[in-house]
């Protein structure tokens, strides 16, 4: 069993992102599986090195240890080749449509507008995919995925109509998520997936992108997310609790028992090591609804 946790170093460190791998690591390590760090920088209009550092070095103060650490900026030959065999396949069209164009239309399961595959009919320039100065989509098929997660999810979706065609390659030459996840995860032998249920609208667009592909399909598992005041709304937790301000009030340990006092591993919030929660961990305790995260002078507090 091998699995990962991959967060995308766009931001600081905060609480949501070290709860979400703490989860990812009490999952493998209970189960004596392998865990891999995987960094998604592949953003690079959003993503910072010192936020990569951070990343690591915020993990190993909370007592986190990982079998291989992959950075997804390295892997840009296996993705260009994961394209290559997706042009070869003629699935890739280049595609114009704007989000605005989108808005009104029809709601996909993320919340965004789907896309209706209006550009399908559209070849690749002569040069191919490098040469595209657009969006490239690949065409899925138009079949169902019926898929529930481990933990009782329903995932089922015709992701080409109800997510529409995914870009695979944006415009800026940056390859897109839906793309380099299902390689990356092929390529560390990944056989489970956890992570937060806010990608798990996602998911049905990566097993076809993996049938298209050939690969395998892991098993999939999708958390509670921490949330913060939003506009108007709760969202999750990005922006308002960064890893410095922790750091500064905790030690490793003393966020470890918060943490994994609000994810119904141990009774009360006490300083604990994660080694320690290994033994006892099972996703039964582990609560299935978003709760709010806090911070102010009484500290870190994490409610329903
Ligand atoms: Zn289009």
């Amino acid at each position: 069993m091998i699995s990962r946790f991959a967060p995308s170093t766009t931001g600081e460190a905060h609480p949501g992102t070290l709860l979400a791998a703490l989860l990812v690591w009490l999952d493998a390590r209970s189960r004596g599986g392998r865990v891999v760090l995987r960094l998604e920088d592949l953003d690079v209009t959003r993503t910072k090195a010192a936020w990569a550092e951070q990343m690591i070095d915020a993990c190993r103060w909370l007592g986190l240890s990982w079998d291989e650490v992959v950075v997804q900026s390295d892997r840009r030959a296996a993705h260009e080749a994961a394209l290559d065999a997706l042009a070869a396949a003629g699935r890739l069209y280049p595609c114009t449509c704007s989000r605005a164009a989108r808005a009104g239309g029809r709601r996909a399961p993320d919340g965004s507008w789907a896309y209706d595959n209006t550009c399908r009919g559209r070849a690749l320039p002569a040069g191919g995919w490098r040469s595209a100065t657009e969006a490239i989509r690949v065409r899925l098929d138009d079949d169902r995925i019926d898929l529930v997660d481990a933990g009782g999810l329903d995932l089922s979706q015709t992701p080409a109509r109800d997510m529409g065609d995914p870009i695979v390659r944006r415009r800026d030459h940056v390859i897109a998520y839906q793309l380099a996840v299902v390689v990356d995860d092929r390529d560390a032998a990944i056989t489970d997936v956890i992570r937060g249920r806010d990608i798990a609208p996602s998911t049905a667009t990566q097993v076809m992108l993996q049938r298209l592909l050939g690969m395998a399909t892991p098993r999939y598992r999708h958390h509670f997310l921490l949330l913060e005041p939003g506009a108007g709304k709760l969202a999750k937790l990005h922006g308002s609790i960064p890893f410095l301000q922790l750091r500064a009030r905790y030690d490793g340990a003393a966020l470890c028992g918060i943490l994994a006092h609000a994810a119904g591993l141990v009774s009360e919030p006490l300083p604990c090591h994660p080694g320690e929660l290994v033994a006892a961990f099972d996703w039964q305790r582990v609560p299935t609804l978003d709760r709010v995260a806090r911070f102010d002078e009484h500290g870190l507090s994490i409610t329903l």
